[in-house]
């Protein structure tokens, strides 16, 4: 089998994964901000990540996977004042339809999913030691990184300073030594979440969370740091700079990040109207289909949501579980043959469409079989090359029953039963009315040998 090789952003290529301890890996990836439902850009590193989840968990025998939830931001304040409701009342709910979510996209649920108000004291912990390290200061009730400290400020992102000013990425403060400088804690105003500190009463900043608490779960030096590229810089740039201040190692060995998704060609903005939150996809389509057009764009590439690609989506996947529905034998659906060729592709950095075409040849080649028992055996090996990425774990009657609207199964049989009856009565106007009927409720037959299939289009 191949080795696996990921893109590692701190080197800028392609490397061999070398696991810090081969018997326990450790991941961490940024979780969501629990104020609304995330949009479909959002959810495109919990599936991405989710496949390196199931990948790591195929080649290690253990596999320690964080994934924070921040519950503590602005935008929960203002939802909550909006809404009318406490902001544990309002997060808990935000939490709740999350994990729903995820589940319908077919992530897994993670190791460690700890919210970051319960780890407050980590937090605090933390900004004690980067102070007495001499890479944070205390300054008019607010504690600040002292990003000048730090030599290598930069290093993920690959920026330095000067371009940091120029490029005005940086907000000058009457509490700051430096513009530079970002906030590890700061005091809140009335009516906002506040706790007791030794610097006042107050909040964590948001990238002090992911530092605290990867290392409580995860410790100061882990395998793999991922998650969108819109969070390189500053985020994981300021985790990685907190954790180098108060260890004095860089935190994670593989940076990895996914590329942006656009819907139509363009970003997604609240000024455009064009954000599509991750409910409002699962309104529209089934969560495999989401699942599916989140894998079938390279990670690192981006990815551009269209109604095309929902569409293409949907059929493929209509294809791979028709080619299932030819299996005859209930033992042969477990999917228990050795899935080689999507974990080779999966281990060349993720290469999710090759793994989308092995499928597909799987199915090409179910498709072309006469033979019964080879039929079984490649429908067995289609489950086991599907199961590695998260796709065809349900039944094929039950795909189908689900992704038609227009036509239930039952009257699909009882229409090709109607139309045979008709052709053996020689009433072929009936029997092609019969055919096009369902072909208007995007049902396909074909006569064989055997009868008479059926597959959605
Ligand atoms: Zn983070």
């Amino acid at each position: 089998m191949k080795k696996l090789q990921l893109y590692n952003s701190l080197s800028n290529s392609l490397e061999d994964f070398v696991p810090i301890d081969s018997d326990n890996i450790r991941i961490y990836v940024c979780g969501p901000t629990v104020y609304a439902s995330p949009h479909i850009g959002n959810a495109r590193p919990m599936v991405i990540f989710d496949v390196l989840f199931r990948l790591l968990k195929k080649l290690y025998p253990k596999v320690s996977y964080a994934r924070n939830i921040t519950d503590v931001d602005d935008k929960i304040n203002s939802r909550a004042r909006d809404e009318k409701m406490s902001i544990k009342e309002l997060t808990d709910k935000v939490i709740e339809e999350f994990h729903k979510n995820m589940e319908l996209i077919g992530v897994l649920p993670v190791t460690h999913e700890p919210r970051a108000t319960f780890h407050i004291a980590e937090m605090l912990e933390m900004i004690q030691k980067l102070i007495t390290n001499g890479y944070a200061y205390e300054s008019l009730g607010h504690v600040l990184f002292r990003v000048r400290r730090m030599q290598n400020y930069g290093m993920l992102s690959k920026r330095n300073l000067d371009e940091m000013i120029a490029g005005s990425r940086v907000e000058v403060a009457p509490y700051k030594e430096d513009p530079l400088d970002f906030v590890l804690w700061k005091p809140s105003e009335e009516g906002i979440p506040a706790w007791d500190s030794p610097f006042g009463k107050g909040r964590p900043g948001w990238h002090i969370e992911c530092s605290a608490m990867s290392h409580k779960y995860l410790g100061e030096q882990f395998d793999i740091h991922a998650g969108g590229q819109d969070l390189m810089f500053p985020h994981h740039e300021n985790e990685l700079a907190q954790n180098f201040g108060a260890f004095g190692r860089v935190m994670a060995n593989y940076w990895i990040h996914n590329g942006m998704l656009l819907v139509n060609g363009q970003k997604m903005s609240k000024s455009l109207g064009n954000v599509i939150s991750l409910d409002d996809a699962l309104q529209k389509y089934d969560g495999e289909v989401i699942r599916y057009v989140l894998l079938s764009t390279h990670y690192r590439k981006t990815l551009d949501w269209t109604d095309n690609l929902t569409a293409q989506a949907k059929q493929s996947l209509n294809r791979l579980y028709g080619a299932l529905k030819l299996c005859s034998d209930d033992s042969e659906k477990q999917g228990n043959e050795q899935s080689l060729r999507t974990l080779n592709a999966l281990c060349g950095n993720l290469n999710t469409p090759f793994a989308l075409r092995v499928l597909h040849e799987i199915a090409d080649q179910i498709y072309k079989s006469s033979d019964q028992k080879e039929i079984n055996k490649l429908c067995s090996l289609l489950k086991s090359e599907a199961d590695i990425i998260g796709l065809l774990s349900r039944e094929a009657h039950d795909w189908f029953t689900q992704n038609n609207s227009l036509i239930s199964e039952d009257e699909i049989k009882r229409l090709i039963a109607e139309r045979k009856k008709a052709k053996s009565e020689k009433n072929f106007e009936l029997a092609d009315k019969i055919r096009s009927d369902l072909l208007s409720k995007n049902i396909q037959i074909e006569d064989t040998a055997n009868g008479t299939d059926w597959r959605n289009l």
